[in-house]
Order: C-alpha cells, then sequence, then structure tokens
C-alpha cells in the first residue's frame, strides 16, 4: 500500500514519491496535478466550467434568443433578450464578451469561469 506522500507510477505502477516528478523505475514523466492514479482516472469536478462552455456555446448560437440567460437562470433578462432580440444584437454581443473575459455571473451572482 502506498502512504501519504507516496504516489502510483502512471506507466508501470511501481508505489513512488508523491514528489517525484519522473518514476526512478520506468523514466515515465509523471502528471503533476494529481496526486494518485483514482484522480488521475476520474477528472476533478468542476461545476462551473462545464455551465462555462454551455453558456457560451448557447450565447454564440441561440445568443439573440437569450437562450444562455435562461440556462443560468436569468429568466427575466431572458425573456427580454427574446422579446428584443438580443438587443438588436448589441445585448447579444456585450454577454458574448462577458462570457469570453470570465464575467458573466448566473442568478445567483456567481462568475462563470472558463
Ligand atoms: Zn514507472
Amino acid at each position: 500500500m502506498k502512504s501519504e506522500n507516496e504516489k502510483y507510477c502512471v506507466n508501470c505502477g511501481e508505489v513512488i514519491d508523491a514528489k517525484a516528478e519522473i518514476c526512478p523505475k520506468c523514466g515515465v514523466r509523471q502528471p503533476m496535478a494529481y496526486n494518485d492514479t483514482e484522480n488521475f482516472q476520474s477528472k476533478p469536478v468542476k461545476h462551473t466550467d462545464d455551465r462555462w462552455l454551455i453558456t457560451l456555446l448557447l450565447c454564440v448560437f441561440l445568443g439573440e434568443l437569450g437562450v444562455h440567460r435562461f440556462y443560468v437562470g436569468k429568466i427575466g433578462t431572458g425573456i427580454l433578450m427574446l422579446i428584443t432580440l438580443g438587443g438588436c444584437g448589441i445585448w447579444w454581443l456585450i454577454d458574448l464578451i462577458f462570457i469570453v473575459t470570465n464575467q458573466f455571473t448566473d442568478d445567483e451572482g456567481q462568475i462563470l469561469h472558463s
């Protein structure tokens, strides 16, 4: 079994020091972002990341209908955007810039990160 400051080599499975960059046994470089194989196999849950990408795609393709605002829970402004067709494209463009620059927020004021 490995202890706290050890990890498995991603290539050969040998128990090596957690801080090791290269496996002493097989010489394969280890991914530094992950401490063990469990984390290596399952991606870390980043809820806002998924939402950011979906919001961006919705804004790009359906932005003038306010769909990205509906998606993040901004129903009121979403309807307003739908009626005005994204403020004749200007509001849509502003929202798109906000999303791309990580300044777009959901209905709880939480910023969507890329
Ligand atoms: Zn190895």
